[in-house]
């Protein structure tokens, strides 16, 4: 079974990959239960298609799981439900070194995370993640956060789990589109950092989506390894080397955002679109080969992934996307932190991108 350490300054913990690890809960986490109540967080849908099993092999342990069932969505990553979390788990009477389970996707992995946090100043956490993205992704790093009125993730803190069991037999009752959401993330460890990587998904994505768990398990394995060394190396995003994990979200929120944050583009879907825009951006800037820039939108086309504005329903419009783009915090007198590529598996944090050049390039 692989097992990725995250070693991040005095906290190390482990993120475990392997198929059945879900059914094995109970005996997995055993060594780090204190006591005989498991407080157990998760959404409807997670609920419907792990509940019984994750209940079962919890009870075969000798553990009480307690079970707090929210709504799916997004909206669920806010204030009311923060305070009906914590709330729950005061009244179970859960102390410090105690743990929570976080059973889901990013949305409950962030809310849970950040509940945690903040129980008795800090109670411990594990991470179940059900969705290809939250395995890849948002349960490595240790970001946790809700959404306010303000935006999204505003409000949050930098909180470790104790321990992460990513089993790529969830993603089988996983919906196909959220799988390849999940998977555009997984599509940029390769871009960003490693050209072989990017190279391995080109010859297994397409079994990787129509099931193969041996591709699965080795896929998340390497996102995590490869997610893991970036945070350790910059835990709280000071060196710049975090930020190269925004391939692809730049211009991946501005689609977000002129498609209303609706289901018709999923946020890695976004994040997708925005490595071709990305990809060809660099291309257009002399930086990486145009024929390698296609290499992008080709694999990603090949997963069934958008790759072109016009799929978006959206006619290009480089100002309005652009607008989306000011939004973002990272602003700086008329440029944006852009990240680039200088080659398949060479991404790097430029400083002098003009959004006037952005905007022409989207209008083209
Ligand atoms: P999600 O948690 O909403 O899950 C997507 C959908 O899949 C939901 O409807 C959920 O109920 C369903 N689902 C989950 N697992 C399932 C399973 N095994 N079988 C059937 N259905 C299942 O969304 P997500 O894409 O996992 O996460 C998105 C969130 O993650 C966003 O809020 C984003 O901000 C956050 N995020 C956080 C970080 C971080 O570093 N903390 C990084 C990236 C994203
Ligand atoms: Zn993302």
């Amino acid at each position: 079974m692989p097992v990725v350490p995250v070693d991040l300054a005095g906290r190390p913990y482990e993120v475990r990959v392997a198929p059945g690890l879900l059914a094995d809960v109970g005996n997995q986490c055993a060594p780090l239960l204190r006591k005989a109540i498991v407080p157990v967080v998760t959404d409807a849908n997670v609920q419907a298609a792990w509940g019984e099993r994750i209940d079962a092999s919890l009870r075969a342990a000798g553990f009480q799981p307690h079970w707090k069932v929210l709504p799916a969505g997004e909206a669920t990553k806010s204030w009311p439900y923060l305070a009906d979390v914590v709330d729950w788990l005061l009244a179970l009477e859960i102390e410090r070194k105690d743990h929570v389970l976080a059973l889901g996707g990013g949305v409950i992995g962030d809310l849970v995370g950040f509940a945690a946090s903040m129980l008795k100043r800090g109670c411990r956490f594990i991470q179940l993640p059900t969705t290809l993205l939250a395995q890849v992704d948002s349960s490595v790093g240790g970001k946790t956060a809700i959404n306010t009125r303000a935006g999204k993730n505003l409000v949050g803190a930098f909180h470790q789990p104790a321990l992460v069991l990513a089993d790529p037999l969830a993603l089988e009752t996983l919906p196909r589109r959220e799988l390849g959401a999940g998977y555009a993330e997984v599509v940029k460890y390769g871009l960003l950092g490693d050209g072989a990587f990017f190279a391995w998904c080109e010859n297994h994505g397409p079994a990787l989506m129509d099931g193969d768990q041996a591709l699965r398990e080795q896929a998340i394995a390497a996102s995590v390894a490869a997610k893991a060394r970036i945070v350790a190396e910059d835990e709280f995003e000071t060196t710049g080397l975090r930020a190269l994990l925004n391939l692809g979200h730049t211009f991946g929120h501005a689609l977000e955002a002129e498609t209303g944050f609706s289901d018709r583009l999923l946020h890695g879907e976004g994040v997708a679109l925005g490595m071709v825009l990305a990809a060809r951006y660099s291309a257009r800037r002399g930086l990486i080969d145009p024929a390698e820039a296609e290499r992008v939108a080709a694999h990603l086309r090949a997963v069934g992934l958008r790759t072109e504005l016009h799929e978006l329903g959206l006619t290009a419009d480089g100002a309005g996307l652009v607008a989306h783009m000011l939004h973002d915090k990272k602003m700086d007198s008329g440029t944006l932190p852009f990240i680039l590529l200088r080659d398949i598996g060479e991404a790097y944090l430029a400083r002098d991108v003009a959004l006037e050049d952005v905007a022409a390039f989207l209008d083209e």
